[in-house]
């Protein structure tokens, strides 16, 4: 039996399990309105391990918004970038598996002659319906985008096999993920990519490549949105066409780790979609915690000494607890403010420091960029966070619902 997933969904990350309620308001809203935007609740491995939190703990975080709020649509809980290291422990809570094969692009595989061979319909010049300028190929160019990628997805396929067995029945959904990788996917790759992957067999019903630009986590997009739009188009177009050639499932569609807030190319990913009636799965990264730590600001008094202090200690231990997100952020140093300066700062300083608000001058990007590396602090800080996220609800649940409501939602599944 299949687990199909619907056509909009919206990845979201609650690193320290209190806020699914608050997350799922969100969606609750865009319901109310019209859109079923449905939830998908992730964390990695990696999270996992820093938090020093057990998968179902995400499950049951999950289970429990549902049940408060009555949401009547489907949900799932996503083992996010797994590998065949690390899936195990994802197995019994999760119905959604994010295979990640990015460590694998570039390995050799023996059958890439026979894949060259088998699809001749890949060489030469592409009719890809909706791509405005034909995609051409050469033998020797899809002979190396092969040797690059088709190892990749045999891992992906040994993967998946792994997880069908070990789940014995129960359904899930299946992505792949290429995204935590140097080297942007052009279409033309993603389309040699997609054949492979139905050669293989796999049902993956989302694919998430690695786009043009970057993609900072907590921050906005930087590079071109112009060949951003461009490029998001055509890989509509490619798994369009994909879907009709591959043995691929009729609901395929894009998966974007956007390390969430990538607000200027939200337009852009929303035009496209509707030009081609797409779904699509954003998966936001861990904003979400930074929205705790504006609600901890915000309820003033211990609630803001404590985001005072949480800041205080990243500052200090700031090189470690970037090294892990090196290519994924973009701290500037001589910008962010001295832990001595936030401790006197007001509620109103730390949370426009903190919140996403380009047109307020007061925001700081590099400010915010590692505290949203710093969760580790908190997770150290044991039961005095969790305590104070009980004791200053209110106000984070509002900030958590009103950022993932008007700040992503809003512009990419309702529109302006
Ligand atoms: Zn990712």
């Amino acid at each position: 039996m299949e687990l199909l997933l619907e056509k909009f969904s919206l990845g979201v990350g609650d690193r320290f399990a209190h806020q699914a309620r608050a997350q799922l308001e969100a969606c609750s809203k865009a319901a109310s309105l019209g859109v079923t935007v449905v939830p998908v609740w992730n964390k990695s491995n990696r999270e996992h391990n820093i938090v020093g939190s057990e998968p179902a703990s995400v499950r049951e975080a999950a289970d429990e918004a549902v049940r408060q709020l009555g949401w009547q649509f489907p949900y799932h809980v996503d083992a996010d970038h797994i590998n065949l290291d690390t899936v195990d422990r994802f197995l019994d809570s999760s119905d959604f598996f994010t295979i990640d094969v990015a460590s694998a692009i570039g390995q050799r595989s023996e059958r890439a002659a026979a894949f060259v061979k088998r699809h001749p319909e890949l060489v030469g010049t592409l009719s890809v319906p909706g791509v405005p300028d034909p995609l051409t190929t050469t033998v020797e160019s899809v002979e190396r985008t092969t040797a690059k990628y088709l190892f990749a997805v045999e891992e992906a396929s040994r993967i998946f096999r792994h997880i069908c067995q070990r789940r014995n029945g129960r359904p899930f959904i299946t992505e792949i993920s290429m995204d935590e990788t140097d080297a942007p996917q052009t279409p033309v790759e993603l389309l040699v990519v997609l054949a492979a992957i139905g050669d293989h067999g796999i049902p993956i019903q989302t694919i998430a490549p690695k786009f043009t630009g970057r993609f900072n986590k907590g921050v906005d997009y930087v590079g071109d949105v112009e060949f951003f739009e461009k490029e998001f188009a055509d890989d509509l177009a490619v798994i369009a066409c994909a879907i009709q050639h591959y043995n691929l499932p009729a609901n395929l569609k894009l998966s974007v780790h956007s390390g969430s807030d990538k607000f200027s190319i939200y337009g852009a990913m929303r035009r496209a979609l509707q030009q081609f009636g797409a779904g699509v799965h954003l998966k936001t990264a861990g904003t979400t915690w930074l929205e705790e730590l504006i609600g901890l600001a915000e309820a003033g008094g211990h609630g803001l000494r404590l985001a005072q202090e949480i800041y205080g200690k990243a500052y200090a231990c700031r090189a470690a607890l970037c090294e892990p997100y090196a290519a994924v952020i973009d701290i500037r140093e001589d910008r962010l403010p001295l832990p001595h300066e936030v401790c006197q700062w007001t509620a109103e300083q730390y949370t426009s420091a903190l919140r996403h608000d380009q047109s307020n001058p007061a925001f700081n990007p590099d400010f915010r960029q590692l505290l949203h590396v710093g969760f580790k602090i908190a997770a150290h800080l044991g039961d005095r966070y969790v305590n104070m996220l009980v004791a200053c609800r209110d106000s984070i649940s509002r900030n958590v619902t009103y950022n993932l409501f008007e700040r992503h939602i809003r512009p990419l599944f309702l529109g302006a």
